[in-house]
């Protein structure tokens, strides 16, 4: 029997510098496909489907025209058994195959179901790595493995050394590792950011054949305009795009939040990233690079900023992400419970700072970091809501969303549902830490200053419930502390107030 290799590429394995392709190989045929259960564990945003569709589509005409022997499983092929294993286990019985190759997947739902099918396959079956990141989870675990909690920091400051990146010799360049104090403004008044990048590519043909095999889905498209880069030439002209025009101020604004401006200095790369089409490592030196030739145009606080981003949170999440699977995905420190209100699926609420969160993503697949850790994710940490539901949410809307990397932002930095596995403490404010840095507040229904009455804002009252409510909790942790100090000073007949408000509100909470 002729040896015949068969590779699977998921879609969110498109590295073409993978060694996988340094030239094609008699024998070896490479399979992507679309199915329903990839396109359906949650409902997701219409324009996540499409990115990740039509990246596959563009991924395999390159490797066609590159001379490899692709197959691929349009979701509409009458011969779709619609599930990676079936597909394979089909394929691998009707060619003969005698060997089954795939990469290490990212998720620990995807590489279950390969696992599996790999032991009970008849032909022999490897597993190899997908040459993505920058540390494995083992390099995670030893870091750590003489702490007693992660801390975020120390992670970051290893993978610096380790990669020397902005260093100088063996200290942080500008002896500093970190210039979190120096960034962090808000937008100023009249300051209006460089234009997003976007592309313009047709995608009707997708988005028709989603509607005709009832794909349900979330959020807005325009089908004859879809502006993500799904290729690696769109993905790298992006990154040119962020180096040049919106580094130089990336680290200032980075917490910003504006109702006009939905993407302000961010880069937009995290689906190029989370699909492999850009590395981590190529990212990070493209900015270094662009610092370093800056002639002081990009200071040093700008580019640290972001290397931390990426050398830092990016791969520490995923480190969190395999050590603690599949536990960490059922988490629920404070047993909440509470359903997501209707208007985080249409934006339609009178807290300003909510509607401009939702909406956007919505439309856009996108919101940046601030927005959802400190507007949506606040709300359903000071609201009560069931972490699975918020999860649910998280994973469906973003166009970057897998679960690696949305569930430990998520349900670890955003809820602390995992009790401070992620974080030191939860991530929470009031209404003044949104209005401090955005323009949500001025044009809201609520008062930002107030916590009682019909417009005093759900966050304050609910941000000082959430702190009665869970006393018991949280009282001990020492980065909390300042919030319990100020609920010290409170009289006994605001806190009175307080909770009946509180109740009121969460009673009422569709209707805010
Ligand atoms: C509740 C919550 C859920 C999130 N879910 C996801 C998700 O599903 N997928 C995802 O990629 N990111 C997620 N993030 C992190 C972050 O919000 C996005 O990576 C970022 O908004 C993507 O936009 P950008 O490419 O313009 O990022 P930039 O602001 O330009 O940052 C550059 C890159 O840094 C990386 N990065 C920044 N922060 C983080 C972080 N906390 N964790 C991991 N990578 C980070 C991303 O790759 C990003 O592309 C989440 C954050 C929160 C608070
Ligand atoms: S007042 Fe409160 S609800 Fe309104 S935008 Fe500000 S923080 Fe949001």
């Amino acid at each position: 029997m002729t040896d015949r290799t068969l590779r699977l590429i998921l879609g969110d394995q498109l590295s073409i510098d993978h060694s996988w392709f340094t030239q094609p190989t008699t024998g070896v045929d490479y399979v992507l496909m679309e199915v329903r259960s990839e396109a359906s564990y949650v409902p997701h945003h219409i324009q996540k489907i499409v990115a990740f569709f039509s990246a596959m589509r563009a991924f395999a005409a390159e490797l066609d025209a590159r001379g490899f022997s692709v197959r691929y499983i349009r979701l509409d092929d009458p011969a779709n058994r619609q599930s990676l294993a079936s597909n394979i286990e089909h394929l691998v019985s009707s060619t003969a195959y005698t060997r089954f190759e795939y990469q290490e997947p990212d998720e620990y739902r995807v590489a279950h179901e390969l696992d599996t099918l790999a032991s009970r396959l008849s032909c022999g079956a490897v597993k190899v790595s997908s040459e993505h990141f920058l540390t494995t989870p083992e390099f995670f675990q030893s870091v750590f493995k003489d702490h007693k909690r992660y801390v975020m920091e120390l992670f970051y400051r290893e993978v610096r050394k380790r990669y020397d990146l902005l260093m100088d010799g063996d200290k942080p360049l500008g002896d500093r590792w970190n210039f979190d104090a120096e960034n962090r403004k808000k937008l100023p008044t009249g300051h209006t950011p460089p234009k997003p990048i976007e592309f313009s590519r047709d995608v009707r043909d997708i988005v028709e054949m989603l509607r005709a095999q009832k794909i349900r889905s979330i959020g807005t498209v325009d089908p004859a305009r879809f502006t993500w880069p799904i290729t690696r030439a769109e993905s790298l002209q992006t990154l040119d795009y962020f180096c040049s025009a919106l580094l130089p101020l990336f680290g200032t604004y980075q917490d910003a939040m504006h109702t006009e401006h939905r993407f302000l200095y961010h880069s937009k790369l995290s689906f190029a990233l989370n699909t492999h089409l850009l590395s981590p490592l190529e990212v990070i030196h493209a900015a270094i690079k662009a610092f370093e030739g800056s002639k002081g145009e990009i200071s040093l606080a700008q580019v640290e900023g972001f290397v931390r981003q990426i050398a830092g949170w990016r791969e520490f999440m995923r480190g969190i992400y395999w050590t603690h699977m599949p536990d960490f995905k059922d988490l629920n420190f404070f047993q909440n419970t509470r359903p997501l209100p209707g208007y985080f699926w249409t934006g339609d609420t009178k807290m300003n700072c909510l509607k401009h969160a939702i909406t956007q993503s919505l439309e856009e697949g996108y919101a940046h970091h601030i927005q959802r850790l400190m507007v949506t994710g606040n709300f359903t940490l000071l609201a009560g809501i069931d972490p699975n539901a918020v999860d649910e949410w998280y994973l469906g809307i973003y166009i970057d969303a897998i679960e690696w990397v949305q569930l430990p932002n998520t349900r670890g930095m955003s809820q602390f549902a995992d009790g401070g596995i992620v974080g030191t403490k939860p991530y929470c404010s009031s209404g003044q830490y949104i209005n401090k840095m955005s323009n949500y507040c001025s044009k809201c229904f609520y008062n930002y200053k107030e916590k009682f009455g019909e417009r005093g804002c759900p966050f304050n009252t609910l941000y000082w419930d959430f702190l009665m409510r869970n006393k018991a909790l949280l009282e001990k942790n020492p980065r909390i502390g300042m919030g319990y100090q100020l609920l010290a000073k409170m009289s006994d007949q605001d806190k009175t107030r307080i909770a009946e408000k509180a109740r009121e509100v969460l009673e009422n909470i569709e209707d805010l």
